[in-house]
């Protein structure tokens, strides 16, 4: 059975002392669970990764980041390496999203090299993929998000693809409140799955790990979640919340 997969990105939110506060709420919360099939991930901004990977030790709830350089070391002030947060003890990193793609111009050859020097360093990659509003308009959504993933992705080998997860996140559906339905969801999941399958067999495709993000919260969590190649969920705005983000990991 595949894993599924409940991600928070915190985005540019929180404070070093509200996020560990928070981090410890969600960490006690899961802690004296049963573990479940469900992965719950953290994604935080840099500056929280080495103090919540501290507080994360021993328990159920992994950590990662939003986004590495794409460069190993050097003169790129301002910059993160994959490297570098690996040493805190995060084991994810977010590539492509979709305000990296349009705020710092990030394409495709870009989160190419961002995603093998993420795994080189021993991460985990959540890619994000989707379309904006007027590609699946204009009924382009499909093979916009083919592109997103044979130049972000195919060119990996099978054993590099067993270490990504894919979010699908339509951009119309980012902080807005509109969510795909669930059909629309399953649609392109189904479809993402079989572009893993043509590419990689379906043996890859069966255990690719495939999340859905856009507005997704308590009250819809469930119905997205019910459909067969939705795998949980890459959370915004509502895993700043703590009694939300913790319905939907229950709603997975
Ligand atoms: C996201 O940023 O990945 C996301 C899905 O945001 P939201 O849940 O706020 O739409």
């Amino acid at each position: 059975m595949r894993k599924k997969i409940v991600a928070g990105n915190w985005k540019m939110n929180m404070n070093l002392a509200e996020g560990l506060k928070f981090a410890g709420e969600i960490d006690r919360y899961f802690r004296d669970k049963p573990k479940g099939n469900v992965e719950v991930i953290l994604c935080t901004p840099y500056i929280h990764l080495s103090g919540i990977a501290e507080i994360l030790r021993g328990g159920k709830i992994f950590l990662g980041a939003q986004n590495c350089a794409a460069e190993v070391s050097g003169a790129f002030t301002g910059e993160v390496s994959a490297g570098m947060i690996k040493s805190t003890g995060a084991e994810f990193v977010i590539i492509g999203h979709s305000e990296r793609r349009t705020y710092y111009n990030e394409d495709d050859t870009l989160l190419n090299k961002k995603t093998i020097l993420a795994l080189g360093s021993g991460l985990k990659v959540v890619f994000c993929c989707g379309e904006v509003v007027g590609e699946r308009e204009s009924g382009k959504h499909l093979s916009v998000v083919k592109r997103q993933l044979e130049e972000g992705l195919f060119s990996l080998s099978e054993k590099e693809m067993e270490e990504i997860v894919i979010a699908y996140e339509p951009v119309w559906a980012i902080g807005t409140g509109l969510t795909a339905t669930p059909w629309q969801a399953q649609e392109m999941h189904q479809y993402i799955r079989g572009l893993v399958s043509e590419k990689y067999g379906k043996g890859c495709a069966d255990s690719l790990t495939i999340l859905y993000g856009g507005s997704c919260k308590p009250s819809n969590a469930a119905d997205i979640f019910s459909k067969p190649d939705v795998d949980g969920g890459l959370i915004g705005g509502a895993s700043l919340k703590k009694e939300d983000f913790i319905a939907i990991v229950e709603a997975a």
